[in-house]
């Protein structure tokens, strides 16, 4: 009896303490890992070794960047190894089995193995929007353990937008103390209350902004890490808040007034003059090779009008406003070349020209970044559809505070970059990209970023014909279960429900297949699956931006055909609410029935009952009851509310039964 006991016993105390693990866990999935016989204590020491001969001859093939990140890990019975040919390949190691140790506990064992690993891209980045929602600087070293932990390498800081300029700048100092600051916290009530700033220290003043040291602190904090931070200062759109602090940046109106649009004038020397020197002092914070730029999304109209701007086309010969932004940005271009620097920015710099030594970041799809290549520009990818990791992950009525479009971690993965390229040779890598309109704390910018920056970590080391979801899935639940354990608010994969499951489903009805004839047409902005949408048996997803939800900027009012006179019992329509993108509930539908397509003899108004939520999504059915009336043809309307911010109405599938 004694000796089952001990048994027993060992065996429990076998299961809590000796937890064992290995390199299958990691993520990124290393290039290459050897079980070896056995398994050591994770306590054993760790000798470093940089430079070895064999290891040179083990990355002597390797891109020079991939060489310089490359290391080999090898745990034996006796001791750790970790080799690199320097400080950089020694610190990616470091991160795996720093995990490992981190994942057997203590007393636990890590199985022997060998690991030789290396990156696919020199640029695995991500990019958290600071100017919509400002959250201090510590967030960010947290963010920064958490990037070395997935060997990311890049750390883009979006530093300057309308909502908010947040970085200190000596030369202007109302950047800081004004443009800094708005009166309202939120992102979404500052959008919907005029676009101002406020004066730093007044009582409804809410922002900030990193100071110099601050700054610095970062770049030092991420250089630990070897990870290299690229600070983007906007231009010449997305630049109001600039403008609010100093006007005479501005584009002019017939009576030389400034125009506060988002856009700088590119007319006026002194815009040219004061990025320069707000580059200079961000140059001397940031090492970066690469300072961005911005570029994106200009307005332009204020520079039709503008004397300024028409000026400056007249006397270069530039024939519409994009050759006026790439004649702009040639100029800082070449500003930052001179410095010893290279320019970065938004697809849109290609507009008119792209400048000589630009490199692109790809968001409006692939086919920018892949033209921008094959033009000899470096290029970084980071295309909506798989990158832009501020749209929803999962059900939205759970977790508000999103952009449009449904981004499951599932669908972040299935990226590869190369997909499109001829030639991968100024394929620099991938970003993902954290836009911050809906993120309003730091918890909720961790549930975005996280597992999805897994995703994206995988993608940018991992070769390709070593990723697998369903195995990468399995180490991310783990690594996310970790990460909270260490206080990230990470999404819990857990209770990860995909996509919503009417979507899925087949709806039968009595007008399915029929004909609809649209008396008001479709947003051809969201058309889903054009005249077959309503009435194709199937549901949309969780969100407007995706195929099946058909838009309507505006009432809606069509006819279906049923093909026969048939007994009408019910007719009803399902709708989504999104009100972060301007989609609200209708206020009421109304239904009418006609045998003969003219004479509508029967008919029913509905009020709707439900009131569209502020935050995520809802889905509502709203319908008509009939007693069995005979009917070909059914005239479908929905009316907006007519409150503010609920301009569009997203239907998909009227039900008839
Ligand atoms: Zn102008």
């Amino acid at each position: 009896m004694k000796k089952i006991l001990s048994i027993l016993l060992l065996a429990a105390v076998g299961m809590m303490a000796w937890a064992q693990t290995g390199p299958e866990i990691l993520i990124p999935k290393p290039v290459s890992s050897v079980i070896l016989k056995g398994s050591a204590p994770s306590g054993l020491p760790v000798k470093e070794i940089t430079g070895s001969k064999s290891f040179r001859k083990a990355v002597k093939d390797l891109p020079d960047y991939a060489a310089q990140e490359a290391y080999l890990l090898t745990v034996g019975i006796k001791g750790i190894k970790i080799e690199a040919l320097g400080p950089e390949g020694l610190f990616r190691g470091r991160q795996s089995l720093e995990y490992l140790r981190s994942m057997a506990g203590e007393n636990g064992r890590i199985a022997c193995c060998e690991i030789f690993d290396y990156p696919r891209f020199r640029h695995r980045g991500l990019m958290f929007d600071l100017s919509r929602h400002f959250y201090g600087k510590e967030f960010i070293f947290k963010e920064l353990d958490a990037m070395a932990r997935l060997k990311m390498n890049v750390l883009h800081l979006h530093l300057t937008d309308d909502a908010g300029w947040r970085i200190q700048i000596d030369a202007f100092p109302r950047l800081a103390s004004y443009a800094a600051w708005r009166p309202q916290p939120l992102w979404a009530d500052w959008d919907k209350n005029g676009h101002l700033c406020a004066e730093e220290g007044s009582p409804l003043a809410f922002g900030g902004y990193l100071s110099k040291d601050d700054a610095r602190e970062i770049v030092a904090y991420a250089s630990e890490r070897h990870i290299t931070v690229i600070p983007e200062i906007e231009l010449p759109g997305h630049s109001l808040e600039v403008l609010r602090a100093y006007p005479e940046l501005a584009c002019l109106d017939k009576d030389g007034k400034p125009v506060f649009t988002s856009d700088l004038c590119p007319g006026n020397d002194l815009v040219i003059d004061t990025y320069k020197k707000i580059l200079d002092e961000v140059m001397e914070i940031f090492p970066s090779a690469f300072i961005h730029i911005g570029g994106d999304e200009a307005e332009m109209n204020s520079w039709r009008e503008c004397p300024r701007c028409q000026a400056r086309m007249k006397a270069h010969g530039l024939p519409d406003t994009d050759a006026l932004q790439s004649w702009l940005i040639r100029q800082f271009d070449a500003y930052l070349a001179s410095k010893g620097r290279r320019l970065l920015g938004w697809d849109e710099i290609m507009q008119g020209g792209l400048a000589p030594g630009a490199a692109v970041m790809s968001w409006r799809g692939t086919s920018h970044g892949i033209k921008a290549a094959a033009a000899g520009h470096d290029v970084i990818m980071s295309p909506t559809s798989w990158c832009y990791i501020n749209r929803n992950q999962d059900n939205p009525i759970a977790g508000g505070g999103f952009a449009g479009g449904y981004l499951p971690l599932e669908k972040v993965y299935s990226y590869n970059p190369t997909d499109g390229f001829d030639d991968t040779y100024h394929l620099l890598g991938l970003q993902g990209n954290l836009w911050a309109e809906h993120i309003p704390s730091v918890e909720h910018l961790e549930f975005m970023a996280f597992p999805r920056a897994f995703a994206l970590a995988e993608i940018g080391w991992t070769p390709q014909a070593l990723r697998n979801y369903d195995d990468f899935r399995g180490r991310a639940v783990i690594l996310a279960d970790y990460m909270r354990s260490l206080g990230y608010n990470t999404f819990d994969l857990h209770s990860e429900c995909g996509d919503r499951p009417q979507s899925r489903e087949i709806i039968h009805h009595l007008a399915e297949g029929c004909p609809v004839k649209y008396i008001t047409p479709f947003s051809p902005k969201y058309p889903a699956e054009k005249e077959a949408s309503l009435t194709n048996a199937l549901q949309g997803g969780w969100t407007y931006v995706e195929d099946h939800w058909q838009g309507f900027e505006g009432d809606m009012d069509v006819v279906i055909d049923l093909g026969d006179v048939k007994k009408v019992t019910f007719v009803g329509g399902y709708f989504l609410s999104c009100l972060d993108a301007w989609v609200g509930l209708p206020a009421r539908i109304e239904v009418c029935l006609s045998e003969d397509g003219v004479n509508f003899t029967e008919s029913a108004k509905v009020m709707n009952q439900s009131v569209a939520p502020e935050k995520g999504s809802s889905y509502n059915l709203l319908g008509a009851f009939f007693q069995a009336v005979p009917a070909r043809y059914i005239r479908f309307k929905a009316f907006l509310s007519g409150r503010i911010h609920e301009d569009w109405i997203f239907i998909d599938e009227i039900i008839v039964k």
